[in-house]
């Protein structure tokens, strides 16, 4: 199944290479598909790629890049762990923000991609990978928590966790605590995402979205309460 579905993702990228949907795949250097392990619990949504990932054919290479793998670290994971890919594959010109007939064009291959990894647990990073999923959620209010999707995206049983975008905490220093203890908060929902997803595909489990939103709310308390001593 994992070679199976390794394959399918590699001929998927063969697809994204070839692709001039939008006028981005003629202005890239390289598409950005997406890496990391097939069978990934945890996969995590960025933007669109910057310069040093359409160089490079990856994604988060650059110094967003190294914040993801610090972050992962704080968590006992490391990139070869987790599944890495971004809303949009080719990077807008100046690193502008992608437009919304770029992102529709892009949407089939995202859409396949989650498709195919099913993962536990999806992190959008950022405002523009949240929209993704949830058009109208603000990350300033969802980050950090157990987040229902709203669009046909996610796959059943998946667990939305949106996080801020790496880049944002580089921009803003005060984001970076926040970004820190998300990522923990992250960790203590999986195991109650993984019940949800065995749940969803006919297994043995019993959390559900109130379920593990309890065990999130939990986790603030007890963060509001170390914070306050
Ligand atoms: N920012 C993103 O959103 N994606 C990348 O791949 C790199 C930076």
């Amino acid at each position: 199944m994992s070679d199976e579905r390794a394959a399918a993702l590699a001929a998927l990228a063969v697809e994204i290479e070839a692709c001039r949907a939008c006028p981005l795949g003629s202005h890239r250097t390289q598409s950005v598909p997406g890496e990391g392990s097939p069978n990934a619990e945890l996969l995590l949504v960025g933007e669109a790629p910057g310069a040093h990932e359409d160089a490079a054919g990856r994604p988060f290479v650059g110094a967003a890049g190294k914040l993801l793998d610090l972050l992962l670290s704080l968590i006992s994971l490391q990139r070869p762990q987790v599944y890495v890919l971004n809303v949009i594959k080719c990077r807008p010109p100046e690193n502008r923000d992608p437009e919304p007939t770029e992102i529709a064009a892009c949407s089939g291959f995202l859409e396949r991609q989650l498709a195919l990894l099913q993962p536990v647990i999806i992190a959008p990073l950022g405002r523009h990978a949240l929209r993704a999923f949830a058009p109208e959620a603000k990350i300033s209010e969802a980050h950090g928590a157990p987040f229902q999707g709203e669009t046909r995206q996610t796959p059943a049983g998946t667990t939305l966790f949106p996080l801020y975008h790496p880049a944002a905490a580089l921009h803003n220093g005060a984001l970076r605590p926040t970004l820190e203890r998300d990522m923990g908060a992250l960790s203590r929902a999986l195991p109650a995402a993984r019940s949800a997803w065995r749940v969803a595909r006919g297994g043995a489990g019993e959390a559900s979205l109130s379920e593990i939103e309890a065990a999130a709310e939990r986790d603030q308390l007890r963060l509001f309460e170390s914070e306050a001593q």
